[in-house]
């Protein structure tokens, strides 16, 4: 597997709350999710604490050992718990936390783990595109800081990496056969919003990753930002990474075969017109 990724901190601000940690075989994303004003976490650690910590743990965990993704995040949390148990409340629900995505190459088969919003995009030597895409967040009853809170790790609502080991049994995971494979693109959403807010289809960002690479997706994203400022609501600029996972020399010609469309869980929920409009990716819902 050959890896190349970028990352970058919004050009608003000064430290870069998103992080990549990759290893022979397999490829970390990261975005720590920012903290309301004003909010008491319960944490004397800022996210990029967790961040880092919570890339560490993983890092440690995917080279010294070969346990499911799953096992091997919910680990992760569990080492980064026992760095500040002592320290801070881990029961306070506002306590740091991140989202993950990993890819592992095992040889035969390629893992995967999807943990809130960073999605990960397979693209098979047959051109068809699977899009893993845990966005549960885009489905809450409403977005004030309560609801938010109440929603965060908790049945029903979404899950994040902090202080609850159980949110790894949470995270969209799978397997893929390695020989069906032509490259693999990992994003955080700064980055993926090509796709979510700036009209690319997932088709054409893991082409313009495998064609051009991580860095011409951020300055792609930065241009689009740009023209968007103003017109749209949320924040101009996110921190944004991606990262490109290559299991052959050359990514071949390819077309589009596949075509679906993608439900969320929730019985009548429809993914957001986004996805639901790429019709040429395969999305991988819950079960
Ligand atoms: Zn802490």
């Amino acid at each position: 597997m050959l890896i190349t990724h970028a990352t970058q901190a919004a050009p608003d601000v000064d430290r870069n709350e998103d992080s990549v940690v990759t290893g022979p075989d397999f490829a970390v994303v990261l975005d720590g999710a920012t903290a309301a004003p004003g909010i008491d976490t319960g944490c004397i650690h800022d996210v990029s604490w967790l961040v880092a910590r919570l890339g560490a743990e993983l890092a440690g965990v995917l080279l010294t050992g070969s346990p499911s993704l799953t096992d091997a995040l919910g680990n992760a949390i569990e080492g980064v718990m026992a760095q500040h148990e002592d320290s801070c409340d881990l029961d306070n629900p506002d306590s740091p936390s991140s989202t993950v995505a990993i890819v592992r190459d095992r040889g035969e088969t390629v893992d995967y783990l999807a943990l809130s919003d960073s999605p990960i995009v397979l693209r098979r030597i047959d051109g068809s595109i699977d899009v893993v895409h845990d966005n549960r967040n885009d489905f809450l009853p409403g977005y004030t800081v309560e609801i938010v809170r109440q929603q965060r790790n908790a049945p029903g609502g979404f899950w994040v990496a902090s202080t609850k080991p159980e949110a790894a049994k949470e995270a969209l995971t799978g397997s893929v056969p390695r020989e069906s494979l032509d490259c693999a693109g990992l994003f955080t959403d700064g980055a993926s919003r090509l796709a979510e807010r700036h009209g690319l289809r997932w088709a054409d960002l893991i082409e313009l990753l495998a064609r051009d690479g991580p860095t011409k997706i951020i300055d792609r994203v930065r241009r689009e930002d740009e023209r968007l400022a103003g017109h749209r609501p949320g924040k101009v600029h996110d921190d944004a990474t991606a990262v490109l996972c290559r299991f052959d020399a050359a990514c071949p010609p390819w077309s589009l075969q596949v075509v679906a469309t993608g439900q969320s869980r929730w019985s009548g929920m429809r993914w957001p017109d986004s996805i639901r409009g790429d019709a040429h990716a395969t999305l991988r819902s819950w079960p």
